[in-house]
């Protein structure tokens, strides 16, 4: 075992060490417990500047893993001249990174949420290897749709051809954020959904998407993509999904056939009718929705024009169709059958919208 005095330590180590009366001869450059990483520092900091250069980001963390051999030259340096209790190579290292990397980058260091993660792994002879990820983004919006989409009825259901619809604008969405974004993957969440051949104008629908590790994560200015007559605008971005989403209320104008003949005092059954509670019913559960207000026009003897103001995910076309789990429904108000041939979303209102 060596004794006190015959260790050759460069004065970035011995900093740490605390020691008095260490012997000025034996600070030196070729250090026994680091081995003149100190000097390594700018070296590694380049190397995250060439990890990092594809992101567009304000705030990063970076953490540090460190082969043992550094850690056990400290240890038994400790353990001889009896130190105990002080910084260790690897935190004081990281802390210079971190400060020299700043300094370089202009970059701040973010301990509680930084928008990317950057991790270095450090081997005995100074091998660097350098790993990004970005925080995940999550952004709110809205669509809004100026083109109505065929319907494929064919072989498929209502149901199917309504999840078919939802990846379609999915995937318009995907295919631009994932262009732009560079990114591993996106989730589309919108808060409600239309009919393919409807129109979604107005404000347009909410929606939240999630990005895992995009290559920007500043957003720092409104985002709009356009494609296939949809238009998704991005301004805000949250820290997390929302548990509950904020409540929403929908203008929507619709065209109904009737089997029979309209008079005007069927138009009364349900103009200016006050708020009804709609029941809707399945198999496992029961779920009501409000309408606030109808409004009709004639538009022939057997067609009319209905505008409803009601709780966003309300089913319009359930609704009008007089589907039996649906109480009550428009053929049971107006006592026969009714079709709706189309509706269009005017607005979607939040809340706060109709406050203001
Ligand atoms: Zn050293």
């Amino acid at each position: 075992m060596k004794r006190n005095f015959e260790y050759n330590v460069c004065s970035w180590c011995l900093r740490r060490q605390f020691i008095k009366n260490f012997p000025l001869e034996k600070i030196v450059d070729d250090c026994e417990i680091c081995h003149g990483i100190e000097k390594q520092i700018d070296k590694i900091c380049n190397k995250i500047i060439q990890a990092t250069k594809d992101y567009e980001y304000d705030t990063l963390l970076i953490g540090l893993i460190l082969d043992h051999t550094f850690y056990d030259n400290e240890d038994k340096f400790r353990s001889r001249f009896k130190v105990r209790g002080k910084e260790n190579i690897k935190t004081s290292l990281l802390r210079e990174i971190r400060m020299r990397f700043s300094d370089i980058s202009h970059k701040k260091i973010d301990l509680n949420s930084p928008d990317i993660a950057v991790t270095l792994q450090i081997g005995k002879k100074f091998e660097t290897l350098v790993s990004v990820r970005s925080s995940t983004v999550v952004l709110s919006g809205r669509y809004k749709k100026t083109k109505r989409f065929q319907t494929i009825t064919k072989n498929s259901n209502k149901d199917d051809y309504l999840e078919i619809y939802q990846h379609d604008i999915e995937n318009i969405l995907k295919k631009k954020m994932t262009r732009l974004t560079d990114c591993e993957s996106i989730i589309f969440w919108p808060l409600g959904k239309e009919e393919p051949e409807s129109l979604v104008l107005g404000n347009g629908r909410p929606f939240y998407v999630s990005i895992k590790n995009s290559k920007i994560i500043s957003f720092n200015h409104d985002l709009s993509i356009r494609s296939d007559g949809i238009t998704f605008r991005m301004n805000k971005k949250l820290s997390t999904l929302p548990t509950s989403p904020p409540l929403y209320i929908n203008k929507v104008r619709s065209f109904v056939s009737c089997e029979g003949d309209l008079k005007s005092s069927d138009l009364k059954l349900i103009n200016d009718a006050g708020i009804r509670i709609i029941e809707f019913s399945t198999k496992r559960n029961k779920n009501w929705k409000l309408i606030y207000n109808m409004q009709s026009k004639l538009k022939s003897q057997k067609k009319l024009e209905l505008i409803i103001l009601c709780d966003n995910g309300f089913p319009i076309k359930k609704f009008i169709d007089g589907d039996e789990n649906v109480s009550p429904n428009l053929s049971q108000i107006f006592n026969k059958k009714c079709i709706c041939d189309i509706f269009d979303i005017l607005d979607i209102f939040s809340e706060d919208d109709l406050l203001n």
